[in-house]
């Protein structure tokens, strides 16, 4: 096989499905599929650096920033995160950051299947969302997120408060909007995730608002500078602001422990009111985050972990048993 050829195959195909994804929120592929051609690319390039290329999609956050909205540079890029399909990754996720600080602990949490949002507040007042749009300038759709009824107005905290979080469609609003598409013959939305960015991205606000989004908040930017040491604390300070977070998170002292926490999520996953589609570890200390660092496209102190696809699993199933 041409291998140079083949990464040009996969850089293209990549940039296709990701185009439909993010830009026209029409996939034509799984995300499985996506992530297994991204593999595929990353492990070419790692054993072909030869052939590495700084606009490779493996190099890039994936994302646009379409016409008709302000676009907003972000004060610090907003990131995607590395990915991780097994234990093993986990195991070796940990032992790279183990390799810089000693006795890490992580916060395992709900990777939301929604869109990256970020929020910003002055002197306690709301002021500006922006959307992650390619990771360097977001899209300003301040008006579609303020219909967001759970999303405060106010804090109490002053000075300049960024939160970053998902924007997403709860099943129930995602069910109810397909089925009101359907009956005025109008195509559906392929998932909840690619329903809230359409909303999130209408230029009438009154759209949104008739969606049913709702968000949650895991970010807290430049806690430390507010007084927070680590990143379950600053959760715990935007509970305390009434900033929406997730309440299924857990500080875990080992990975086998981070396991059991995801084995116990992924059981009650279909139980939930929204969308999941995976679990995130992030490193607890934030001194420690900084020292772990960053590559050009995620931090190098959390993994995303990504359940197997249930649908594929069933396709499988329904083969085995029509045989
Ligand atoms: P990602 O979805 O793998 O992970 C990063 C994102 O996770 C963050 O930007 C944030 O929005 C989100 N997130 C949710 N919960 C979080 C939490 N608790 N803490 C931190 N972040 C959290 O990466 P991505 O760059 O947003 O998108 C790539 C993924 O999108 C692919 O792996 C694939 O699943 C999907 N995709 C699919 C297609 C397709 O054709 N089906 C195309 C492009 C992308």
């Amino acid at each position: 096989m041409d291998i140079e050829k083949r990464i040009l195959e996969l850089r293209e195909i990549l940039e296709r499905l990701s185009y439909e994804y993010y830009v026209l929120d029409h996939p034509s592929a799984t995300d499985q599929e996506y992530d297994r051609y991204m593999q595929e690319l990353t492990k070419l390039e790692e054993e072909n650096p030869q052939y590495m290329d700084e606009n490779s999609p493996t190099q890039r956050v994936g994302g646009a920033v379409l016409e008709g909205f302000t676009k907003v540079t972000h004060k610090r890029m907003m990131l995607s995160l590395g990915n991780a399909f097994h234990l093993d990754d986990l195991r070796a996720f940990d032992e790279r950051v183990r390799a810089v600080t000693a006795d890490p602990q992580y916060v395992v949490e709900l990777k939301l299947d929604g869109l990256a949002m970020s929020l910003h507040y002055h002197d306690g007042r709301f002021v500006q969302a922006v959307t992650r749009g390619d990771g360097l300038v977001g899209e300003d759709v301040t008006s579609n997120v303020k219909t967001i009824k759970s999303i405060p107005m106010a804090i109490d905290l002053m000075g300049d408060v960024e939160v970053r979080g998902e924007v997403y469609m709860p099943k129930a609003s995602f069910q109810k909007l397909n089925e009101q598409r359907k009956e005025k013959g109008e195509e559906e939305f392929a998932n909840p995730r690619n329903a809230a960015a359409g909303s999130i991205r209408q230029l009438d606000s009154s759209i949104a608002a008739s969606r049913g989004l709702d968000a949650f908040w895991y970010y807290f930017m430049d806690a430390q500078s507010f007084g927070y040491q680590t990143h379950w604390e600053a959760m715990a300070a935007m509970d305390d602001l009434h900033i929406r977070t997730n309440p299924n998170r857990r500080l875990c002292h080992t990975i086998e422990e981070a396991w059991e926490f995801i084995q116990e999520i992924t059981a009650k996953r279909n139980e939930l009111p929204y969308e999941i589609d995976g679990m995130v570890l992030k490193l607890n200390d934030l001194s420690a985050q900084e020292q772990v660092g960053y590559t050009a496209k995620t931090p190098k102190w959390a993994i995303a972990y990504k359940f197997p696809a249930e649908e594929v699993e069933t396709r499988l199933l329904d083969i085995v048993l029509t045989v």
